[in-house]
Order: structure tokens, then sequence, then C-alpha cells
């Protein structure tokens, strides 16, 4: 099987990308989306981000044989409840939500008669809103679909070849496997740098200013990291709380020990893993997951 009739819910980065990415690689699948921001609904009309905007998320959905929800996590079960009497019995559901377990649980209890398969690509930047989105986001990037157990095997597959076809490489996973790799790999990152540019920004003996203009390349790409989506970060957070919490109780354990061996002078435990960090940076270009280019290729663009 194959998917015909897809429609969005959400017109944001990951909503708007998607619609963009089906219309280039699968031409002959029809779009629908909706969005609830009609300011939201019109600038994604103007950019073509899917074949029909919506008035409603009930017409989106009325045909459709995919549905895919692209709003912040805390928000899915509430929209899927909203829209479970419009979504056709045959239509497959899934989403692209930043956390899994939360979502799974959300999603079959809001709509129990669907073949609910969540799925996220690891796919993002920063930015937010129906501007944001383009087609080649998940060109190369992992998208993780994590099927409940008993998930429609055809179906599953569908859905990979899908994402195959946006471009995606896919890989299948429990979801409580994938909120704990998440945890380490995106989510506690992103809590570090939220910490680190709100601890400089209420430094006393540190003007505003001075954080600005001093800004040095690790502090800049921590504010990158920092002006991710505020409400997208909460609700991850807030779903994705044991494996975050386990997380960051080994790093505040390293962190710890680092703080020791600075205190102590022992220059061979920081050299050693900053080697071993080094390795990780240069598997992650080799995989091709990041731009080898100084400072991520920014300063390619700086004029
Ligand atoms: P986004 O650009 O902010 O788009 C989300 C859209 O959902 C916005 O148009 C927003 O409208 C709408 N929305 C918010 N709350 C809603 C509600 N209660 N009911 C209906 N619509 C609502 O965010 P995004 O980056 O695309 O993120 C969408 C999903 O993708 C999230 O679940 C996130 O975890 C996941 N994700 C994000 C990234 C990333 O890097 N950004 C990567 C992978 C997965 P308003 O503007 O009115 O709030």
């Amino acid at each position: 099987m194959s998917f015909e009739r897809v429609a969005i819910i959400g017109l944001g980065l990951l909503g708007g990308s998607i619609g963009l990415a089906v219309q280039e690689s699968l031409p002959g699948v029809a779009t629908t989306g909706w969005d609830r921001d009609p300011a939201t609904r019109a600038r994604a009309a103007e950019r073509g981000l899917v074949g029909t905007v919506c008035e409603t998320g009930a017409e989106a959905v009325a045909d459709a044989d995919l549905v895919i929800f692209c709003v912040p996590v805390g928000a899915i079960g509430e929209v899927a409840t909203e829209l479970a009497s419009a979504i056709p019995a045959g239509a497959v559901i899934s989403d692209v939500g930043s956390s899994k377990q939360s979502v799974a649980e959300a999603l079959a209890k809001a709509l129990p008669g669907h073949a609910v398969i969540p799925a996220h690509p690891v796919a993002g930047t920063e930015r937010s809103g129906p501007d944001a989105g383009f087609a080649s986001l998940f060109h190369n990037r992992w998208c993780i679909i994590t099927p409940p157990e008993g998930a429609d095997e055809a179906k599953v597959a569908a859905l990979s070849a899908f994402w195959e076809a946006l471009g995606a490489k896919v890989e299948l996973m429990d979801a409580q496997h994938h909120d704990l790799v998440l945890a380490v790999t995106s989510h506690l990152p992103h809590l570090i740098a939220y910490t680190i540019v709100g601890t400089a920004s209420d430094l006393e003996g540190v003007t505003q200013s001075e954080v600005i203009k001093y800004s040095a390349g690790g502090f800049r790409d921590f504010t990158r990291i920092a002006a991710s989506d505020p409400t997208m970060w909460r609700d991850v957070f807030l779903t994705n709380k044991d494996a975050v919490l386990e997380m960051l109780q080994r790093f505040s354990e390293d962190l710890t020990a680092l703080q020791r061996a600075i205190r102590w002078g022992d220059g061979d435990t920081l050299f050693d893993l900053f080697t071993r960090t080094r390795a990780i940076r240069r598997s992650i270009i080799a995989e091709g997951q990041d731009d080898a280019r100084p400072d991520f290729g920014r300063s390619d663009h700086a004029g």
C-alpha cells in the first residue's frame, strides 16, 4: 500500500516542510493542511506549503489516508480528540513529535479505532512558523518510527516508504528507547543551552552588551539552540520527564568529575575527554550528519 491523500495538521516548520517535500518528491499525492492560526493559514497558502489549505481541521482530514500531526507534543492529544469524528476510519495516524511515549499514549486514547504509528524525523532548525519550512529538511536525516506492539506491518512499511521518499533514512525503534536516546542527543543539549544562555544573561558583573559583543563561537552556538521555540521545548521536557531527569543526573555526575579535575589541576583527565569528544564530532561529519566547514559553514555566508 501507499498513501494518496496526506493531511497535515499544524503548518509550522515541520508541517510546512512535509507539505513542500511531498509536493516535490511525491507529486501524485494530494496534500491538505490546517493550522489553528488564520495568519499561518494565509501564509501557508501564499507559500503553497500544501496543495489545499483548509479553513477547518475537519475539512483537511476528511478524505485523508494519512494524517500527520505537526503541532507541539503537549497539544497532539487535544487536537486529535477534536478531529476524531472527522478522520476516515481507514486512515493511518502519525505525527512528528520530539517525544514518543506520551504522544503514542495520547493518540491511542484520542483515536482508539485507528492505526496509530508515531514517528519523529530527527531534523529541524531553531526557526518555527509557516516561513520556516523547506522541502529538503529531511534529506539524509533519520526518521525514527515507533510502531506500537501489533502494528500492521503493511502500514508501517507504507509510512517508512513515505519518509524515504522525502529523503529520510528510516529506523524502527521502541518508543521508550527513542525517548532515552533523544534525551541525550537532543533534549539535554537544549536544556544545557537554555541554562548557559540564561546564566550569562543573569550575570551581574558582565553586562548584556558585553555578552552579545564578545560572544565567542561556543556561546553563539548555544544561543542558536536556545533560540528554539519555547512552546515546543516546554512540552518536550514535560512529556519526556523521566528520561531527561535520568540523563541530567548522569550529566551532573560527569560535570562534577570535570570540576574536580580542574580544581586539582588534572590535565590528563581533561585532555582524554576532549580527545574522545573530538572523535565523536568527526564521526558525525563522516556520517554526513553535519557540515565539516569551520563554524558550520556560517562564515562562508558572512559576506
Ligand atoms: P512550529 O513551527 O511552531 O509549528 C507548530 C504549529 O502548530 C504552529 O503553527 C502552531 O500554531 C500550531 N499549534 C500550536 N499549538 C496548537 C494547538 N493547541 N492546536 C493547534 N495547533 C497548534 O513548530 P515545529 O517546529 O514545526 O514543531 C512541530 C512538532 O514537530 C512538535 O511536536 C515538535 O516536537 C516536532 N519537531 C520539531 C523539530 C524542530 O527542530 N523544530 C524537529 C523534529 C520534530 P501557533 O503559532 O498558533 O502556536
